[in-house]
């Protein structure tokens, strides 16, 4: 990976008096990644982002954007853009004026900004919308007003705090796709912060786990999700049992758990089942186990179960031990 073609953080670290909401975290982003900030509320994920933008000081360290120093440059001079949320369109402008509105700032001719803007508009689907107000848009329009808005600065990386919370969970996928989408297109490099962990492992190339203002882990959703290096990396990013109170703790799968109903060959860990629950393509068993509490199994199918999983019923769990991740204290 060339240092030249990244944004990096180093040591970054940023107080707000006593708190500190991002401590001293070290990242390396290269250039055309999606990357999504992954984490609980509070754990700095938003400081991050402002610090990366420049609408927040630093309080030490250094962000790098191909190996410049731009820790103290102001957020135009940056190559980064901020997508905020839709509430940030201005209300008395039509859409084309919204989404050219910094190029008149920077004093380019009317013509030329809204030729541009309209050009943007197609980009994200909005085409025909060009001369309504916001207030005459539904949200999931309004949002990519806004996101037309950022690209207009032709950013090489464009922020995004949180863009699909605001929406219903159907328009939420679609928005989805379509971010993804255009970073393709765009080839430019998407740093959007989320809570949620299916928003982050559809989207992302990178995932960027933080908590209590650290990275608790970073890499490629699938190596996060295969192999939680923390407990709390498991817990959040959800999908895994906890086992091993006594002996070092362990992530395993909650789809690589097999549920028996029947005592097997060999080790098994008897529990009894407390909730069955139908999801679509697949059933969630919740067991409780003597030693390991609530367990969750994920089973694809229950034509698996040779009788009907009853609430109470004994059952026996397996797993291979290669499913078995050990976790970091
Ligand atoms: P996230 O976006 O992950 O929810 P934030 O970066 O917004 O987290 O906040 C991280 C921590 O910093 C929290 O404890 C929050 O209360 C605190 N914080 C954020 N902004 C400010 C501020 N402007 N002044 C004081 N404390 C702040
Ligand atoms: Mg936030």
């Amino acid at each position: 990976m060339s240092a030249k073609s990244a944004l990096e953080l180093i040591k970054l670290t940023k107080r707000y008096g006593d708190t500190v909401a991002v401590e001293a975290i070290d990242q390396t982003i290269p250039n055309g990644t999606y990357a999504c900030l992954l984490g609980p509320s509070g754990c700095g994920k938003s400081s991050t982002l402002r610090m990366i933008a420049g609408h927040e000081t630093v309080s030490s360290g250094d962000i790098l954007q191909n190996s410049l120093n731009i820790t103290d440059l102001p957020p135009a001079r940056r190559g980064t853009a901020m997508m905020f949320q839709s509430y940030a369109l201005f209300p008395h402008l039509s859409v084309v004026d919204n989404v050219a509105f910094s190029l008149k700032m920077k004093g380019v001719d009317k013509k030329t900004r809204q030729a541009e803007a309209r050009q943007l508009l197609e980009l994200v689907d909005m085409a025909p919308y060009g001369d309504r107000l916001p207030t005459q848009l539904s949200g999931g329009q309004q949002q990519r007003v806004a996101l037309a808005r950022a690209l207009i600065t032709k950013p090489s990386i464009l922020l995004l705090d949180e863009p699909l919370s605001a929406l219903d969970p159907f328009l939420r996928i679609r928005m989805r796709t379509e971010l993804k989408r255009l970073q393709r297109e765009l080839g430019i490099s998407f740093i959007h912060v989320t809570h949620s962990q299916d928003e982050a492992l559809a989207l992302a190339d990178h995932i960027i786990v933080m908590n209590g203002g650290r990275i608790e882990q970073d890499g490629p959703p699938q190596t996060v999700f295969d192999a939680p290096r923390t407990e709390f990396v498991a817990r959040f990013i959800g999908g895994h049992n906890i086992l091993g109170e006594t002996h070092g703790k362990m992530a395993v799968r909650t789809d690589r758990m097999s549920i028996l109903q029947d005592q097997p060959e060999g080790q098994a860990m008897p529990a009894t089942v407390r909730a069955v629950e139908y999801l679509g393509t697949m059933v969630n068993v919740t067991v409780e186990a003597p030693d390991a509490g609530e367990l969750t199994v994920s089973v694809g199918d229950t034509a698996f179960f040779a009788k009907p999983v009853e609430i109470g019923q004994s059952v026996f769990l397996k797993w291979k031990p290669e499913h078995a991740h050990s976790l970091a204290a």
